[in-house]
């Protein structure tokens, strides 16, 4: 490569929690060059204004910007997140834990979860709460950091955040014009293209244009760049995910802060509660082919805990994604890129995973198609694989005669779920590529949560002398028990964390 070809200005388009996100870290990357940044966002169009739950490698996306966590949580209102409890998703009155961290050890090499069906079948009914810290401290609101050493018994903790994605977006907005990124006050109106079929140019509603190498799509659903300017195409997911809107109210804080998110099945969809330090996020996810705006958005404010803050917002999606994710000289990150609902709190995870492939590709002015290639096959394996995990959460329901609940119980599976729960059925076996967000643990608690056993286990799990693993289990469940009796509640630990 010669230094001409090398990228030397980007252009990005919008200011939500992608655009903000993109320009921190690519001001990191480009802080000892002389690339110029400029972000382009409109203070008449508003930003999707939700986003409030994360996934634990928001933690390594912090460290990659040189953020402090402890400031990070003190300047957006956040609490800490050890799990999604899920209710009334096979039925009404049950309910499970989706928790992040380990569950038990491993005995003989072998995971923990494979012994538990061994021990079930042995007519043992531990609590799954004895052997994973991050349910125990879950049921009883209760929150710590894992001892600097590494050592926690029961495995490893791992914990996310609840933030206000107002104020995540002004924290990095501020870091990123400390590092030269320039923010551009105005509404892009149109992209014109060069002859390669490549953005040239973007026209602004004040006469003025931007041109740059490289454009970033973070204009939010609306796909400005990839599909008005580029006509990407979208992938429509209805027909796997039927969802395609949600209301979303603020709400007073009322009782304890509880270390994770609520989610609970409702008549056309669910129902999300994230509790920040200040107030408390709800939204009810549904399909409109099942309930009117009017009917959802009364069944949330009814069903709130706390008096509401405003009035409810609508926001209308489409499960899916860009048929091509990087087309020529412009990436889509974001809402741009695709959506899939925020079941598992995966969107802001996607735009980390979308800027580090970014960086695993960056090209240089020649736009090489075998980097757009790789980058596109790579995302649209990852949504697949997120969709697949999202529609776990559906199809096994036992809410019969429920319209919505008997559509998705009753609609085809993609071929990769479905080859996926056959292996599970059989043998409690996942299989999980190392590259996969959700690993073999997340699939287990789900896919037990819905109800779903599988005929045998492994044998490698079938050691004849099970008293062994009996012990461990003990050893493991009195571990937890002292740890989470001893730990302070979630409310305490934030308090001092962010007394300063
Ligand atoms: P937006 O926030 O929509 O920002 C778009 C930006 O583009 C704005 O700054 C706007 O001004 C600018 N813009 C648009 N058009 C123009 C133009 N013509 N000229 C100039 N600027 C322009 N994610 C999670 O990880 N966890 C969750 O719990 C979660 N919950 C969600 C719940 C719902 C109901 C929805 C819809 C999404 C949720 N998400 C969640 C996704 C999350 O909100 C988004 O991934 C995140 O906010 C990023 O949005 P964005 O920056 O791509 O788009």
């Amino acid at each position: 490569m010669t230094d001409a070809n090398r990228i030397r200005k980007i252009a990005i388009v919008g200011g939500g929690t992608a655009g903000w996100s993109a320009a921190c870290l690519l001001g990191r990357i480009f802080a000892r060059d002389d690339t110029e940044i400029q972000l382009i966002e409109s203070s008449d169009i508003p930003t999707v204004g939700v986003g409030e739950a994360t996934i634990p490698p928001i933690f390594e996306f912090l460290q990659l910007l040189e953020i402090d966590p402890v400031d990070f949580v003190r300047e957006t209102q956040a609490t800490f997140k050890l799990a999604i409890e899920f209710r009334d998703w096979l039925k009404v009155g049950h309910s499970y834990w989706h928790p992040f961290g380990n569950f038990g050890v491993t005995i003989d090499r072998r995971p923990f979860h494979h012994y538990w069906w061994k021990n079930e079948a042995q007519g043992h009914d531990d609590k799954v709460a004895d052997f994973c810290p991050s349910i125990a401290l879950a049921e009883q609101d209760k929150f710590l950091f894992p001892p600097a050493d590494g050592q926690f018994p029961g495995g490893a903790l791992s914990y996310a955040l609840h933030f206000d994605a107002g104020l995540v977006a002004a924290y990095l907005r501020r870091i990123s014009e400390q590092l030269g990124i320039i923010r551009l006050d105005r509404k892009v109106e149109r992209a014109t293209l060069d002859d390669r079929g490549h953005i040239d140019q973007l026209h602004c509603d004040d006469g003025s244009s931007v041109s740059a190498d490289l454009y970033i799509d973070c204009s939010g659903f609306r796909g400005l760049l990839i599909e008005q300017g580029l006509d990407a195409g979208y992938e429509d997911w209805t027909n796997w995910l039927p969802c395609d809107r949600a209301v979303a109210v603020q709400s007073e804080a009322v009782g304890p802060r509880t270390p994770y998110t609520i989610s609970t099945a409702r008549e056309a969809g669910w129902q999300w509660r994230i509790p920040l330090q200040n107030r408390v996020g709800n939204g009810y996810v549904y399909s409109s082919a099942f309930i009117s705006d009017s009917e959802a958005q009364a069944r949330l404010v009814g069903s709130l805990d706390g008096k509401p803050l405003a009035d409810p917002r609508v926001i209308g999606f489409t499960a899916g994604h860009r048929k091509k994710f990087w087309d020529g000289n412009c990436v889509a990150i974001g809402l741009s890129a695709g959506f899939l609902e925020p079941l598992e709190s995966t969107s802001i995870h996607l735009i980390v995973t979308g800027l580090n492939r970014l960086l695993d590709y960056f090209p240089d002015r020649n736009f090489d198609p075998a980097l757009q290639a790789a980058y596109n096959r790579e995302t649209l394996t990852e949504y697949e694989h997120i969709r697949d995990f999202l529609m776990l959460h559906y199809y096994p329901n036992q809410r019969i005669g429920e319209p919505f609940w008997d559509h998705v119980r009753e609609a085809p599976l993609p071929d990769s779920l479905a080859q996926k729960m056959e292996l599970f059925g059989n043998s409690g076996r996942i299989i999980s590529r190392r590259r996969e967000l959700f690993h073999d643990l997340s699939w287990f608690f789900v896919a037990r949560g819905m109800g779903l056993k599988p005929k045998s286990y492994d044998p490698l799990a079938d050691i004849p002398d099970f008293h062994d693993v009996r012990d461990v289990m003990g050893q493991v469940s009195g571990a937890v028990g002292q740890l989470a009796r001893a730990a302070p509640t979630h409310d305490q630990f934030l308090e001092a964390l962010i007394t300063p």
